[in-house]
Parts: C-alpha cells; sequence; structure tokens
C-alpha cells in the first residue's frame, strides 16, 4: 500500500504514513471494487457528466439496456460484465424483481462511477502538470 498523500509505501499494518504522518486509510469498497483488472476503472480523457450517466442507466435500463451508460463512461469491461449479470438476473427473477430494480441500481452505480471517474480525471491532470517538467512524453506530444 502506497500513501495516497506522497507515495511513501505504508505497511499493511501501519495506520499512518512514516514520511508525511498522514493517515494511511484502508481501502473503501469501491476502491476494492475496482480494484480487479477487468473491473479496473479506466481514465478518462474528460470528466464525465454523474447525472447524464444516471439519467442514461435509469432510462436505458426500462428497455433493458443500462448497461450502455457505461458506454459513456468508456468502461466497456463494466458493459459486457453487466449484459451478462442483467441477462443472469432477469431469468433468476422471472423478468420482474430486476425489470424494477434494475434501472435504479443501473443509475445509483452510474452515477457514482462518473464520480469516481473524474476523481481518477483530475489525479490524472495533477499527474501531468508534475510530470511537465519532468520525462512525461505523452503529455508533450498531446500538448
Ligand atoms: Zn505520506
Amino acid at each position: 500500500m502506497y500513501c495516497r498523500y506522497c507515495g511513501n509505501e505504508i505497511g499493511e499494518n501501519e495506520k499512518f504514513c512514516s514520511n508525511c504522518g498522514k493517515g494511511a486509510e484502508s481501502k473503501s469498497f469501491s476502491q476494492k471494487l475496482y480494484s480487479h483488472d477487468i473491473t479496473k476503472l479506466k481514465t478518462q480523457k474528460e470528466m464525465k457528466s454523474p447525472g447524464a450517466a444516471a439519467a442514461i442507466g435509469f432510462f436505458m435500463g426500462w428497455i433493458m439496456l443500462g448497461p450502455v451508460g457505461y458506454i459513456y463512461l468508456g468502461q466497456w469491461n463494466w458493459f459486457w460484465l453487466t449484459f451478462v449479470i442483467q441477462i443472469l438476473a432477469y431469468t433468476l427473477t422471472f423478468f420482474i424483481g430486476a425489470y424494477i430494480i434494475l434501472p435504479i441500481i443501473f443509475a445509483l452505480h452510474q452515477y457514482q462511477m462518473a464520480k469516481d471517474i473524474n476523481e481518477l480525471w483530475k489525479l490524472d491532470q495533477q499527474g501531468a502538470v508534475v510530470d511537465e517538467a519532468g520525462t512525461d512524453e505523452d503529455y508533450r506530444e498531446e500538448v
């Protein structure tokens, strides 16, 4: 685990960073959710609107296309994953339960995911600014 403030390595059992003294927080639910290779969030080139993501998930959810919201968020793995889960959910609940609940789940999750993506985006921008004086060739090419 690395300190989120200074990047110093922190032992799993340590509560504070030995370098900067800030608290080492344990992983949040969403960090765990996105820690696998398949579910890992992909950094986007621009900010995403949580409201738009929620609206897509909700309204498309009523025509069984809730996962489309993940395409808007640029998360294709999540699209395929939830697409498969959705089919299972419809089958297991004989359409009724999933039909009512899924639009709400997609709306809430895509809303939160858009926020998480924007956090990533901000970190990415900060990283790019820091790297400007350094060695980040990709960033220079983009500018
Ligand atoms: Zn630190």
